[in-house]
């Protein structure tokens, strides 16, 4: 299939490109790109006038709940929303069930993936057996099955020794580590961000230290063991200072957030809505300021939404007892587009946090539209406007607190390989 993307805004920070042009895909790559391109004899043609032409976006943090919680979300839903948000790929957190600590279970996770034939999926596997944070998993049959970076996300590394050694062991394979950073002892127990908030709701609170003292951590880990280091979800200001310091240094950390923590603060539980339950929790105004800040200087590199699916058996339940966490995949663009309308980031900034960023980070394909590489391509409306309802999600759970948001902005076209995964109406 031959496919000319005609007049579009290309944004491509691999290559630095910010213009208005076209974009021929042939045999499922980019054939070429161009102020303008002759369409050639029986192309497709697709006129892209006010469109914006980004790297096929790569959502690094999602949750797809299978194997074992497919009442929530399965590979085929999660993907749908997926590509129905613009993601050509995810990178997929082994908090399954089992977790994905064995080459089984990232052998399953990619060949229902290549069976579903949505978006691409790149399993991260466990740091730790079971996620127990006892004894490390065999990373080098888990990048062999296809694993393509450890996490134990769900939940924090509470042993430092443990997590040393993971480092050192995952720099062997080249295999980036994630870290979820929480410190167990401090948010054990908590419900919402530590103040004012939890206090009114009688919650008992998670204060931002929880997080801060895992970053540190990580971060001295980082320089002890020359690996590399990515924290998930960041979601507070002194987060953001220490991992400041630490590019300041030179260490080899990245970082990256969720759209939940620069739009929304922890007044969102105020109401003991549950779909604005989610770990770390939201925090403070002067927090999510310093987010904002971090995405727009380059302290945090990445955007990823950490989309956590929950049914309503796990949600529509009393604050205390309902789950962490909230869906994301197809609210991160309109949302992160905010940004850039609110004159914090450019538009090739957004294409690098959602694109570039995670590619170069997990060290995967993607994140360009270099004439050779794959059409993994994501056309954006930047102005369409739109309304999240149950019904617009296609992800199989509905536990988004943007329920009821008119939203800017949306993927119109999503094309993975060349071949169109996504488009709207
Ligand atoms: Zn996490």
């Amino acid at each position: 299939m031959r496919l000319l993307l005609r007049k579009a805004r290309i944004l491509d920070p691999s290559q630095g490109l910010d213009l208005e042009g076209d974009i021929l895909i042939e045999g499922g790559r980019i054939a070429a790109l161009d102020r303008e391109i002759p369409p050639p004899e029986g192309c497709e043609v697709l006129e892209a006038r006010g469109l914006w032409a980004l790297p096929g976006l790569i959502d690094m943090h999602v949750h797809l709940r299978e194997p074992g919680e497919e009442w929530k979300e399965d590979i085929e839903s999660g993907t749908t929303a997926a590509v129905a948000g613009g993601f050509t790929a995810v990178a997929c957190m082994p908090n399954t069930r089992p977790p994905n600590d064995s080459p089984e279970v990232t052998r399953y996770i990619l060949s229902r993936a290549r069976e579903v034939g949505r978006a691409r999926v790149w399993p991260v596997a466990c740091i730790s057996k079971g996620q127990a944070g006892q004894e490390l998993a065999p990373f080098g049959e888990l990048q062999e099955a296809g694993a393509v970076a450890l996490s134990d996300d769900g939940r924090p590394v509470a042993d430092s020794g443990l997590m040393r050694l993971a480092l050192e062991y995952a720099a062997s394979f080249e295999l980036p580590v994630i870290s979820h950073a929480e410190d167990p002892g401090l948010s054990a127990g908590g419900q919402v961000n530590e103040g004012p908030v939890a206090a009114r709701l009688g919650l008992k609170g998670i204060p931002a230290e929880a997080e801060a003292v895992a970053v540190f951590r990580e971060v001295r880990l980082a320089a002890l063991t020359g690996t590399p280091v990515h924290i998930a979800h960041v979601s507070t200001a002194l987060s953001v200072e220490i991992l400041r310091r630490a590019k300041e240094e030179g260490l080899p950390v990245t970082a990256e957030t969720a759209p939940h923590y620069f739009t929304l603060t922890e007044e969102a539980v105020l109401d003991y809505n549950t779909h604005a339950k989610v770990n770390p929790p939201l925090r403070t105004e002067t927090d999510r300021e310093a987010v904002r800040q971090a995405l727009a200087e380059g302290v945090i590199d990445a955007v990823a939404t950490d989309h956590a699916p929950h049914s309503p058996l796990e949600k529509e339940v009393e604050f205390p007892a309902a789950a962490f966490g909230l869906i994301g995949l197809e609210t991160a663009v309109p949302l992160t587009l905010n940004l850039v309308r609110e004159g914090l980031i450019s538009p090739l900034r957004l294409a690098e946090l959602l694109s570039t960023a995670p590619a170069r980070i997990l060290k995967i394909s993607g994140g360009t539209l270099k004439p050779g590489s794959p059409a993994d391509v994501t056309l954006v409306d930047p102005e369409l406007t739109w309304v999240v309802t149950e019904e617009a999600l296609h992800s199989k759970s509905k536990n988004s607190p943007f329920l009821g948001w008119e939203m800017r902005g949306r993927a119109v076209l999503t094309l993975v390989g060349g071949e169109v995964r996504w488009r709207l109406r």
